[in-house]
């Protein structure tokens, strides 16, 4: 210890704000824990601040501004305009109230909150640098610490964020301004959803993306779907181009793009936002003074516990690996606050549920027919359209379907994969028939009101069994 540091102990310390390690955090208080919280920037994380719930609340505005315009067949005639700075205030008031209500159920939950950059001096010491405030550093005396550090965006060579025309998802997240022309590098989760959204609130978006499809790793059949209407919304997709290079001054660029045989192309724009993914971070941390390395991809490996190769530390969360998800680092959170509090705990959810939010939605969970037949089972599949379901067609968003994956002699419930009106809410149900270990029998039997876009659920159940009303059972 150097003159002028203050010394504590505390029985857990958490290493980040996030969702992973708030949770983590307040559920540690819960078991009567002496909790300490380091947040270097903002309580609520990548999250909070700069990621789902910034990106859903420009999602719902642009969508509402959009649907509105577009509803002449329901007999409603409008031509919404989007004040873009009265949007993001909106926005920056949802993300405060959020924000402030976890700093509230912190302290409410008796978790000490410290300001700061925490990094490890040794098993059961961390030191914490009090950013710009003259204050010195903080010694923290710690029993076991959980690791929330989180992720951040990817750079592409060439791209530097601190360039005021390069936009990562925060900076656009941030921005107050609609620029009228963007490139977009990335067409994963991430890029496909502001896309999305620039173009409903009016810009001229061009994507480029270096495999020839949107959003790796989902099937083209639900991909088609979001591709089609993002088609339709204006947005000019370049597959096999990787970004090269820009060149011009803030507000008008030009992005040259280049092919595997070296073919350029360029485009003209304001901004370019790069959204090629995202890395864990780990260097803030000192790791080598606990003797912890991050595996081949930059994350910390932990077993089902939450543990990593350091029995005292944990980690949860972006840091921990993929998938990078928010509702994933909760859960992580949980358990590891339950292991140091010497619950029986382990990590033994199902499935983990994924969504995109694009128009429409993408909503995935558990297995599909291949991983099932790959699992040993003989999968049974059944499908409902949303074009036959009621209450999607009185919304005017009839595109896509529910499918359902169930396998066994019982027809249990092994996954869904759902594009459509509110695929991310209807996910819901399949994610809790897996946990749960239903039945298609269970799903196809419940009573779902109508007319609602839930009978979908039901229908693709009943058609997976041959007993489907209102689609043909083929
Ligand atoms: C644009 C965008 C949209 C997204 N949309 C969704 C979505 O719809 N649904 C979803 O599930 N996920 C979404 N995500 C992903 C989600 O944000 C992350 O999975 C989630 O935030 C991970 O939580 P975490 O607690 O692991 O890390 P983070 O939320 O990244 O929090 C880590 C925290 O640790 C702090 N920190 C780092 N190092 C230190 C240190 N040494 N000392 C102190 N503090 C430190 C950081 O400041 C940060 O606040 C989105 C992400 C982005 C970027």
């Amino acid at each position: 210890m150097v003159m002028g540091d203050i010394a504590t102990g505390t029985d857990v310390l958490v290493v980040g704000g996030g969702p992973g390690g708030y949770v983590a955090a307040i559920r540690a208080a819960q078991h009567d824990l002496d909790t300490t919280l380091v947040e270097r920037d903002a309580y609520g994380g990548t999250c909070l601040n700069y990621g789902c719930i910034p990106s859903k609340a420009f999602i719902t505005a642009t969508d509402l501004a959009h649907d509105a315009g577009n509803a002449e067949a329901m007999g409603v005639s409008a031509n919404p305009e989007i004040d873009v700075a009265a949007m993001a205030d909106w926005k920056d008031d949802v993300v405060d109230q959020l924000t402030g209500g976890v700093e509230k159920l912190c302290k409410a939950n008796g978790v000490n909150l410290v300001d700061g950059t925490a990094a490890f001096e040794d098993e059961h010491t961390a030191r914490i640098a009090h950013d710009g405030s003259g204050q010195g550093m903080e010694t923290i005396e710690f029993e076991h610490a959980i690791v929330a550090t989180g992720s951040r965006p990817i750079e592409v060579p060439g791209f530097e964020y601190a360039d005021d025309p390069v936009w990562s998802s925060r900076d656009a997240l941030a921005t107050d301004e609609l620029p009228e022309e963007i490139v977009v590098v990335g067409a994963g989760y991430i890029g496909m959803e502001l896309s999305t959204t620039f173009a409903k609130a009016g810009a001229d978006v061009t994507v480029v993306e270096m495999l020839d499809d949107v959003l790796p790793g989902y099937d083209s059949r639900l991909t088609d779907v979001v591709k089609a209407r993002a088609k339709d919304l204006g947005i000019d997709f370049q597959f096999g181009e990787g970004a090269a290079g820009w060149e011009g001054e803030d507000g008008d660029i030009t992005v040259t793009t280049e092919t595997e045989d070296g073919a350029e192309s360029t485009y003209d724009a304001e901004k370019v936002l790069v959204a090629v993914g995202r890395e864990p971070v780990t260097d803030t941390l000192e790791l080598d003074a606990i003797g912890l390395e991050p595996d081949e991809n930059g994350f910390l490996a932990t077993d089902d516990q939450a543990r990593t190769a350091v029995e005292n530390i944990f980690a949860v969360g972006d840091v921990a690996g993929e998938p990078m998800l928010a509702h994933k680092a909760s859960k992580e959170g949980i358990v590891a606050a339950e292991v140091v509090a010497g619950e029986p705990a382990a990590l033994d959810s199902q499935a983990v549920p994924k969504v995109v939010f694009t128009d429409p939605e993408i909503a995935t969970v558990g297995m599909t027919e291949a991983d099932a037949a790959e699992a040993g089972f003989d999968p049974v599949v059944g499908e409902m359209p949303f074009r036959a379901n009621g209450r999607s067609l009185t919304t005017g968003n009839d595109d896509g379907f529910v499918r359902i994956v169930a396998g066994g002699d019982a027809g249990f419930v092994l996954g869904a994969q759902i594009v459509g009106p509110e695929a991310s809410e209807l996910v819901a149900e399949v994610t809790l028939a897996i946990e749960m270990g239903a039945t298609l029998a269970d799903v196809a039997s419940t009573i779902h009101t109508h007319p609602t876009l839930s009978e979908a659920v039901m229908e693709a159940a009943e058609h997976a069994q041959g007993q489907a009303i209102h689609t043909l059972n083929r």
